[in-house]
């Protein structure tokens, strides 16, 4: 099998019907981008920061973050890199914050909630990221976005601190798109009115899953209700990727889905057009999309979203790809 995968190595991702999607790869620091670029990797779909802020006791340095990202987009070349903002919170704790006790930490301050009342935390990060764009083909992702406030707000503090870089002296790329995870249902459901807004959307299914299911994604005892294939979730992928491609911007996924085998023929039918996943899914993914037609999985569109139970759709898929 391993063999079949490295045939896939050097090739763009295209099914059998001769689309392409893009596979990029999920990444916590700049030393998995070798294995992401081993693993045949088109671009970086999700660079987690967190990492640059765990396991220390102060907050990293604009130049610390700034080495880090610049790092990331240099051993890149011109292949995207979305890099996502602070997403602290939830089940990441930072102890050097000092952050109140919240009887619901998943539902509480956290991601873009805590950015947008700290920028002391923000503004540090964003300038790095702005500085960093020079070196490589960056994009910008805020996390948790659930109102379009949120992001507006977001934006407008990036781009002050562009502004600011440049009157500095500092080359700031000018072609920096700048984005959203959606894995909160509010987003979703409007995901129109964030698309004329947006420059592209990822979905963050392993958020989406538990918000829209209200099921934790840490407890075991409810983990039954944590269900990607279930229609409701899957309805509202595919209001996203409407969205989305009505205003011309493109969307991807960086939440596990991405890279699952029952879920990938389900989501390039419903069009969407990069996977990010861990960097060893990246060639089994595909070698299975070198197998799919986008038509044919297109043409189950409508009656995978009418379906009412995750098991039908599992059935479904199974069925129509022999698995
Ligand atoms: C997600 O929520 O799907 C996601 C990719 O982000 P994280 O797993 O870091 O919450
Ligand atoms: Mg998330």
């Amino acid at each position: 099998q391993k063999e079949e995968w490295a045939k896939f190595k050097d090739e763009p991702t295209r099914t059998s019907d001769g689309e392409q999607v893009e596979l990029a790869a999920n990444i916590g620091t700049p030393d998995d981008v070798t294995g992401v670029l081993e693993n045949g990797g088109e671009g970086i779909g999700l660079y987690r920061t967190e990492f640059l802020y765990m396991g220390k006791n102060e907050l990293p340095t604009e130049e610390e973050q700034f080495d880090a990202y610049k790092s990331v987009l240099e051993q890149m070349g011109d292949k995207p890199v979305v890099v996502r903002t602070l997403d602290i919170g939830g089940d990441k704790e930072l102890n050097y914050l000092d952050l109140p006790k919240e009887l619901n930490p998943f539902l509480g301050f956290r991601a873009i909630r805590f950015c947008l009342e700290n920028e002391q935390v923000f503004r540090p990060q964003l300038r790095a990221l702005l500085r960093a764009s020079a070196y490589g083909n960056l994009k910008i992702m805020f996390p948790m976005i659930a109102t379009l406030e949120e992001f507006r707000q977001a934006k407008a503090i990036l781009t002050d601190e562009k502004e600011d870089l440049k009157r500095e002296g500092y080359k700031v790329s000018d072609k920096i798109e700048v984005g959203i995870m959606v894995e909160i249902p509010s987003t979703a459901v409007i995901a129109k009115a964030f698309a004329k807004e947006v420059d592209f959307f990822s979905i963050g299914t392993n958020d989406l899953i538990q918000y829209t299911m209200a099921a934790d994604r840490m407890n075991e005892q409810v983990s039954y209700l944590y269900q990607p294939y279930n229609p409701a979730i899957l309805n509202l992928i595919n209001t996203v990727i409407e969205a989305a491609h009505s205003e011309g911007k493109w969307v991807g996924m960086c939440g596990e889905m991405a890279g699952d085998s029952i879920a990938i023929p389900i989501l390039l039918g419903l069009g969407l057009d990069e996977f990010s996943m861990s960097a060893t899914s990246i060639l089994p993914a595909r070698t299975q999309l070198s197998g799919l037609s986008k038509e044919k999985m297109t043409s189950y569109k409508e009656k995978l979203l009418s379906m009412g139970t995750a098991e039908e759709v599992v059935e479904f898929v199974k069925e129509k790809t022999d698995q």
